[in-house]
């Protein structure tokens, strides 16, 4: 008897390292004609695919990898474009990962990095080398929300030979798609918003061009950076609901800020959705008119206040990541930002009462409240 037809409606998880072949034809065949079937997960698998596709699509590219981190992403994106002996270029407001893969361990490896701020972005002159590859940049920065023109940047780099990566991990696709505004790469770290739950460390890059995309796989395959078959599909069910939770996140964080705006023990916040950002007219324009998920405020720099309000608060738990649809906060300082060097974080205002809030999907009256008492 013939064992029954399955039809899944979604794709199961590929929970396998390797695949089997008839006989010498069969791997031939996989060899010969690409993409015709799957040989060992490092190299493929139907839900790391699945995942790239998708994040592909939303991205408008020409293909992707998955790969186990964002940090993998950011290590896999620098990798398509350069070599020993290449100097790169880096938005100064960058995330503190990024920044260690850089100062730390690319620097060794003979890949040399220069800082260029924020202000400063769309006249490379003064930073170009012979040797410069590229520049990466966050669409809106971490953990400062400063909102890069990713047009004007993208002719910028085009005009001196240099390839621009983004890393759109607090914007994602559905505000924000660099590759249309003429980037070479995008990459998340799929950890936050693509799949945004807070169960999944994963990442992703996705190329405008094929020959890129292909460059991107073979570096993933080569170096072990791909993704499991359990983290892919878990990301994919993720991102199903992209589109419902980034507006959700969006609505909520800015009736947040507008509170903490009003709010006494406040000296500042930082939200591209509030009329006071700097950046406010680009963010709207080029988000959509949705400014995401993420914001950062100003209490006084004193360890004990900082304490006395991650204490007090019941709904945004001190957990240093983002993106959940449950809220939480973080201090950049202690987390996410403690490989800057003293002088990158004093030019940035990375400071003890910097606190940066995840603002999740919950009914908003609850997090208004709960921020009313821990701030009191
Ligand atoms: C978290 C994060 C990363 C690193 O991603 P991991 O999944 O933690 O490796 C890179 N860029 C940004 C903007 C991030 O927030």
């Amino acid at each position: 008897m013939n064992p029954p037809a399955i039809h899944p409606k979604i794709t199961p998880i590929y929970q396998t390292s390797v695949f089997k072949f008839e006989d010498l034809d069969a791997v031939q065949q996989y060899f010969d004609e690409p993409g015709s079937r799957y040989l060992y997960s490092r190299n493929g698998n139907p839900n790391s695919d699945e995942l790239a596709e998708a994040v592909s699509r939303w991205e408008g590219g020409a293909g992707a990898v998955a790969t186990g981190s964002g940090m993998a992403a950011i290590f896999a994106a620098l990798l398509t474009y350069c070599q020993a002996g290449d100097h790169v270029l880096c938005a100064a407001d960058i995330y503190g990962g990024s920044a260690a893969l850089l100062n730390l361990e690319l620097s060794r490896l003979g890949i040399a990095v220069s800082y260029v701020p924020f202000e400063e972005l769309y006249d490379l002159a003064p930073y170009v080398q012979a040797s410069t590859r590229l520049l990466l940049c966050e669409t809106m920065s971490n953990p400062l929300l400063r909102v890069v023109d990713l047009r004007r940047l993208a002719d910028e780099c085009r005009q001196r030979g240099l390839k621009l990566v983004v890393d759109n991990t607090f914007a994602t696709p559905v505000l924000t798609r660099p590759l249309a505004l003429g980037a070479d790469l995008v990459l998340h770290s799929v950890t936050k918003y693509l799949a945004g739950h807070s169960d999944v460390t994963a990442g992703a890059v996705v190329a405008r061009t094929a020959e890129d995309a292909g460059r991107l796989r073979q570096i993933g395959t080569v170096f072990g950076l791909t993704l499991s078959p359990m983290e892919s599909w878990l990301s994919v069910r993720g991102l199903k609901t992209l589109r419902l939770r980034v507006a959700a996140h969006s609505e909520n964080a800015g009736l947040v800020a507008e509170f903490l705006e009003a709010h006494p023990a406040v000296r500042a916040v930082y939200y591209p959705g509030r009329p006071t950002h700097p950046q406010h007219a680009l963010a709207a324009a080029q988000g959509g008119g949705r400014f995401g998920g993420m914001l950062s405020f100003r209490l006084p720099d004193e360890v004990a206040v900082v304490n006395a309000f991650m204490q007090r608060s019941r709904r945004f738990p001190f957990a240093p990541s983002l993106a959940g649809v449950d809220s939480s906060c973080s201090q950049p300082l202690s987390t996410s930002h403690r490989a800057l060097t003293d002088a990158q974080r004093a030019e940035l205002g990375i400071t003890v009462g910097l606190i940066r809030l995840s603002v999740g999907i919950e009914p908003v009256e609850e997090l208004l409240s709960d921020l009313a008492q821990a701030l009191k």
